[in-house]
């Protein structure tokens, strides 16, 4: 929905009182003759990076490992950037609507890629939005992001086809992987903090014990139930799970008492992230991911 001017320039102005600075120096300031790209998440940088090579500038609004992107703040800075993108690549699924936000009060349109009407999931109810786990979404994303690159630049359509393909080799080698701890664990019990990891376990046949209280509450910071958190602690007593997958940007006394909980009972802990670590791309990082699961579930 697009808002009344009045409402635009007063959220402008908030926004740029709260700047928090977007850390590329260069905000959609694309070299001569590059398609400025910009993307909501670091995760969404790396694939279309990796699709665009060098003929895409891109601009990750969200690239600090240690931010948790469901309470960025946006800037004006971030407005900027968007305002001379001619490719946006949002998650979607409300993850973040501050990129739609700060689209509707700009006037120029870039193509918007979203993730989620991508993966073709149900949006209706308890959507799991971090659909950046889930390889096959990520494979058809890539092809989304080579269509569009070539819509826009179509002198290059050969390259940024032939790059999402070496791309979806490699995200195939991730499928493959997850597939390899399906045939050896298939069923196994694992608990998370939030449902960040929750695509990639399923993926790999585990099944989720955590009752959805306690992670929907750590994931919206509301409090956790007491029963709840109860409940999520007596899974590693009672060794019900073969491991806790922990998102470790979000960290509070719950997770800390579900974490210790887990250690107590000699149950393996794996921390997982909603953005890219240092160091990684998009592939190093989820193989990491995969590798930390299934020695988890080995030991
Ligand atoms: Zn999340």
């Amino acid at each position: 929905m697009k808002k009344s001017l009045a409402l635009v320039v007063a959220t402008t102005a908030a926004l740029a009182l709260s700047a928090c600075s977007s850390s590329d120096s260069d905000p959609g300031g694309a070299a001569t003759g590059t398609v400025a790209v910009v993307t909501s998440t670091n995760v969404y940088g790396d694939i279309a990076a990796q699709v665009g090579g060098d003929l895409v500038h891109v601009t990750a609004i969200i690239d600090d490992p240690s931010a948790d992107p469901h309470s960025y703040e946006a800037s004006a800075q971030t407005q900027l950037a968007l305002s001379r993108a001619a490719l946006v690549v949002e998650n979607g699924g409300g993850y973040d609507d501050f990129v739609d936000t700060m689209l509707d009060a700009i006037s120029t349109e870039p193509v918007v890629v979203n993730a989620v009407e991508v993966s073709g999931k149900d949006t209706g109810g308890d959507l799991n939005e971090h659909v950046w786990y889930d390889f096959p979404t990520v494979r058809a994303l890539a092809g989304t992001i080579a269509d569009e690159l070539s819509s826009i630049d179509a002198d290059n359509a050969a390259t940024y086809a032939a790059n999402a393909t070496a791309f979806q080799a490699k995200v195939d080698d991730l499928i493959a992987e997850t597939d390899a701890i399906k045939a050896e664990h298939a069923g196994a019990g694992v608990a998370i903090t939030e449902p960040v990891p929750l695509y990639l376990l399923e993926n790999a046949g585990l099944v989720n014990k955590t009752p959805e209280a306690f992670s929907e509450a750590i994931e919206e910071e509301t409090d956790v139930p007491p029963a709840a958190l109860k409940d999520t602690i007596a899974l590693f007593s009672s060794h019900a799970v073969d491991a806790l997958v922990y998102n470790s940007q979000t960290t509070g006394t719950e997770t800390e008492r579900v974490l210790s909980a887990a250690k107590d009972a000699g149950v393996p802990v794996v921390p997982v992230t909603e953005t890219m670590p240092e160091g990684r791309d998009y592939v190093s990082w989820m193989t990491a991911n995969i590798d930390a699961v299934r020695s988890a579930l080995a030991s």
